[in-house]
């Protein structure tokens, strides 16, 4: 793997491969990058990056914003709902970010199946079969949080990059357990006898409206949080991380 940061200078050689995080739609007949979709689904084997820009010139090139992107942690780059969280090996030239990095080549070593499809069975065992057949040597999951305790991410500070902490998934998770939460305790009250619950709001109302305030004031900051994890400048220069730069 070659590494060049965006300054000029020349490029640092590393062996091995270096371990990504991204999307990808999974349609039909396989794994498809987010953005450039035209560009077709990626390779079983060993995906190649070609510059979508038209450029004439080995990808990725430090004046583009063509290769193959992936985030060195899992965060942001897994939270979106309705894409297929997986895991890349890159290798080639790789032009390094502060959170991901685009890659001249690439192979997907894991993906999970998305939640839409998770609990389809009969849909699960199709999607399956098609990856196995598409991607023979690539690990499938039924949950992403199981495949990222097999694929962790990489210690990258060897290549002197220290990727700043992403709680993306615990903001989720968080804000999903409050909504689920308030929508239980709602049905709950409906369970009650009627008399009760008018009684019981005469006497306890302020505590409630606290209650609901705390509530949307929290869900408010989780979503907050979660979609500036999202914004590409959060922890700086990201442009080699950018889902908008790359296939
Ligand atoms: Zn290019």
């Amino acid at each position: 793997m070659t590494a060049a940061p965006a300054v000029v200078g020349e490029p640092a050689l590393v062996p091995g491969e270096l371990r990504g995080y991204r999307q990808f739609h999974l349609l039909g007949d396989g794994l498809y990058p987010l953005v450039h979709r035209a560009s077709g689904p990626w390779d079983g084997r060993q995906e190649e990056a070609r510059c979508a820009s038209g450029g004439d010139h080995s990808c990725p090139a430090a004046d583009c914003r063509c290769g193959l992107y992936a985030c060195y942690r899992p965060g942001s780059a897994t939270v979106a709902l309705g894409g297929a969280n997986a895991v890349i090996a890159a290798r080639g030239r790789c032009i390094l970010g502060d959170r991901g990095f685009r890659a001249a080549s690439a192979r997907i070593e894991a993906v999970a199946l998305p939640g839409s499809v998770r609990w389809r069975p009969g849909a699960a065992s199709r999607i399956r079969r098609l990856l196995a057949e598409r991607y023979p040597d690539t690990r499938v999951y039924g949950s992403t949080r199981r495949m990222l305790r097999e694929h962790p991410p990489q210690d990258v500070r060897g290549l002197g990059i220290m990727p700043a902490r992403d709680p993306s998934r615990g903001y989720r998770s968080a804000a999903a357990a409050l909504w689920a939460g308030f929508v239980v305790a709602g049905y709950s009250l409906a369970l009650l006898p009627r008399g009760t619950v008018a009684h019981a709001g005469a006497r306890w109302w302020p505590l409630v409206v606290l209650v609901v305030v705390v509530w949307q004031a929290a869900l408010i900051w989780l979503l907050g949080r979660l979609m500036a994890e999202q914004t590409p400048d959060h922890h700086g220069t990201a442009q080699a991380a950018d889902p908008s730069a790359g296939s």
